[in-house]
């Protein structure tokens, strides 16, 4: 089979891929030097629609109208753009052997590529039920969501399935996300998880008795404290109900499993350093090999803000390590630098009539400030986390850019804080004042 090679190889087409190639126009390539090669069959797109405006029941987003870089208010890349720029889109081809040594990296079809410099950006793979044998989960319509081809999975569920029943597995964001806009398209949801309230790695208590009672009050019943431990199926092989470790047993036309991921590392194991799950990055995104970075979801990261070393699955981050990688291979190449890389944790999302933002670390007391009443007409609260009398992350439901920008700056900034009270009846006005 052919051989082909690249000064520039991105492996994994999704946000990354789409944010590095944009460096990499800016910052100036030739044609032909830029490839990017992707298990996908579509150019690089914002992923976070797939759970949100992908499934609107009505005005669905749909390619092309949510490539990169419209997330972030950039321009919109087309597969037109890629051609027009002379970077190469090798699409629906999975990488399935690299070895770092001879640089070169097989496709599943035995297509050969070589490198000079290697970007990793294989994103994370979802984590299924039936690797760890939970039974009947091989049923039809149990779904999973993490590329285009499951949401269109999903989309023709809903379609299938109109007006049923629908139990989503996972209390994080893909389930509130999902159990939101399932319920937007008139299914009867029921979301199931184990912890004591919703999204357990970031909201406190009292941020989640919000979102519980927001959705009870939309009509999604909330059974907590419990897991699904088996699935039955009719004789089509269609899901009918899921058993529940509890004993209860809650019937399902469709169910979908968000239980998190794993970043996708295996095709290095053994050939890249790996730290906390991922592949160990500089503060440039380059591994332990020369030439061979990784950004995105599979980096582990210096932390420069809190120094530490961390790996972070949001979108903001993806962008931002792809750009930075850019710009540490083209300034290396005219023998400069770049600044190391000082990231503000910011993860984001949007439900129902909702949105709420997250900047900073969550770590030490809470205080919770402003209206969270689930019933109220606009809801708009807040939480900080304080630890050694500073202000590490902040929270905020409702909020306007310049209050998210606010609270933002008050996540960098770690303004001392002497009294909780205090900050508890200032809430938003305290951000206002950094
Ligand atoms: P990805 O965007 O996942 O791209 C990885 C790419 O690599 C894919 O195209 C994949 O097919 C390809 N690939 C992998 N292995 C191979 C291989 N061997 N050969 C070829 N190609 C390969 N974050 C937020 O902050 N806010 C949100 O609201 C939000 N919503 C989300 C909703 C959903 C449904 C999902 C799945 C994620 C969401 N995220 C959100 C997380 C965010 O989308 C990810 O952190 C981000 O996409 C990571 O970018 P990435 O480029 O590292 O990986």
């Amino acid at each position: 089979m052919a051989e082909k090679h690249f000064k520039y190889v991105i492996l994994g087409g999704g946000v990354a891929a789409g944010y590095a190639a944009r460096e990499f126009a800016k910052q100036g390539i030739n044609k032909g030097e830029l490839a990017i090669i992707s298990k996908e069959a579509v150019a690089p797109y914002e992923r976070p629609a797939l759970s949100k405006g992908y499934l609107f029941p009505q005005g669905a987003a749909r390619l092309p109208g949510f490539h990169t870089c419209v997330g972030s208010g950039g321009e919109r890349l087309l597969p037109e753009w890629y051609d027009e720029k002379g970077i190469e889109l090798i699409l629906s081809t999975e990488i399935v052997k690299a070895d770092l040594s001879s640089k070169s990296l097989t496709s599943a079809a035995g297509a050969t590529f070589t490198y000079d410099i290697l970007i990793i950006a294989t994103g994370s793979s979802v984590i299924k039920l039936t690797d760890f044998g939970v039974q009947g989960a091989d049923a039809n319509n149990i779904l999973y969501l993490r590329e285009i081809d499951d949401a269109d999975k999903l989309v023709a569920a809903i379609q299938a399935k109109k007006d049923g029943k629908a139990v989503i597995v996972g209390g994080g964001y893909i389930g509130l996300e999902l159990s939101a806009v399932l319920r937007l398209n008139n299914l009867d949801v029921t979301m199931v998880y184990p912890e004591p309230w919703c999204m357990p790695r970031l909201f406190t208590a009292g941020i989640a008795a919000f979102y519980e009672g927001y959705y009870a009050n939309k009509g999604v019943e909330i059974v907590k404290g419990t897991v699904a431990v088996g699935f039955e199926s009719d004789t089509n092989g269609d899901v009918t109900a899921v058993k529940l470790k509890d004993g209860r047993v809650l019937d399902a036309d469709i169910v979908v499993v968000g239980v998190g991921g794993r970043p996708l590392t295996s095709l290095f194991k053994g050939q890249l350093a790996e730290e906390k799950g991922g592949i160990k990055t500089d503060a440039f995104f380059q591994t332990s090999v020369p030439g061979v970075y990784a950004v995105g979801d599979v980096a582990t990261f210096p932390m420069k803000l809190y120094g530490d070393l961390r790996r972070v699955e949001h979108v903001d981050h993806a962008r931002k390590s792809a750009e930075q990688a850019v710009k540490a291979i083209k300034a290396s190449e005219e023998g400069k630098s770049v600044e190391e890389y000082d990231y503000l944790p910011y993860f984001y999302s949007r439900s129902f009539d909702l949105a709420w933002q997250f900047y900073g670390d969550n770590v030490g007391d809470t205080v919770l400030f402003g209206d969270d009443d689930p019933a109220s007409a606009k809801p708009k609260f807040g939480s900080y986390w304080i630890k050694d009398g500073k202000i590490f992350g902040a929270f905020l439901e409702g909020g306007s850019a310049d209050e998210n920008n606010a609270i933002a700056k008050v996540a960098r900034v770690q303004p001392a804080v002497s009294d909780l009270n205090v900050l508890t009846q200032e809430g938003l006005q305290f951000a206002a004042k950094i």
